[in-house]
């Protein structure tokens, strides 16, 4: 026990370490993103070509950024009464662009009624798009993904299922530990911010998939019913640190 304590104790140091290296970092990146946008005023064309990628690698670190802080401590969220058909079609029409570049077609088939949750916008969207575009990257050879709600009255259910290459066993038990990667270029931080927000949200997710058929995410999230408080703080539960 004295062992685990100890290591527990040690997880909790290196979370720390991460949220305030991370925090730090924000705000020199806040700085570099408002130069950025004042160099692009007087940009010439070639100017312009090193600025738009300049701007996308900041997107990406700040995104990293924002993984790493929502895994390394326990958050509180804003929560609000969200409608998910709204929030599924905006992330898709979002990331179409990409996926037509990449000869993929996302395909979405809602329920027939309007789905209300109580949710944080910006992270479900932040969710839906880590889970989209690790679809996109298991498809080289273009396909379809389909995302594909259900609901009742209790139950929201989202399938994402894509074409892909599939995963092996070894993948399938550690996909959702944080820094876990196949990919050259990858994090491994995508599907622990997203087992950890939905689990922030009640919900739960699970996985299957079979090797060069394809991957299908379900996600499970409890419905919002009138008789349930507007606001929940998630920062009194959950305050593991995960890294
Ligand atoms: P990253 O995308 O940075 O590698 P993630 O946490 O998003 O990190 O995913 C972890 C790993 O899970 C990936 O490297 C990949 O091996 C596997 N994976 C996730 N989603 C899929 C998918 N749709 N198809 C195949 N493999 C996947
Ligand atoms: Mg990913």
């Amino acid at each position: 026990l004295q062992h685990k304590v100890e290591h527990q104790q040690a997880l909790n140091v290196v979370g720390q370490m991460a949220a305030s290296i991370a925090h730090e970092i924000r705000n020199p990146l806040t700085s570099l993103k408002g130069f950025t946008e004042l160099l692009k005023l007087n940009a010439d064309e070639e100017s312009s070509m090193y600025l738009s990628v300049i701007d996308s690698e900041l997107q990406r670190m700040e995104q990293i950024l924002s993984e790493l802080l929502v895994l390394s401590k326990p958050t509180s969220m804003k929560v609000e009464l969200l409608e998910l058909n709204n929030i599924v079609k905006q992330v898709i029409e979002f990331m179409l662009p990409d996926a037509l570049m990449k000869n993929i077609m996302i395909q979405y088939i809602s329920p027939s009624t309007q789905v209300y949750i109580g949710g944080n916008e910006n992270r479900l969207k932040q969710v839906f798009m880590n889970l989209i575009k690790n679809a996109m990257e298991s498809m080289n050879n273009g396909g379809t993904i389909t995302v594909e709600m259900t609901a009742d009255c209790a139950i929201a259910e989202l399938q994402i299922k894509d074409e892909g290459v599939g995963m092996d066993s070894a993948t399938l038990q550690n996909l959702f530990q944080p820094f876990y990667t196949t990919k050259s270029a990858g994090t491994g931080l995508g599907l622990a911010f997203v087992k950890k927000v939905i689990e922030e949200h009640e919900g739960v997710i699970g996985v299957s998939s079979e090797l060069q058929k394809g991957t299908c995410f379900h996600l499970q999230f409890p419905i919002y019913s009138f008789n349930q408080v507007d606001t929940m703080d998630v920062s009194t539960k959950d305050s593991a640190y995960l890294v």
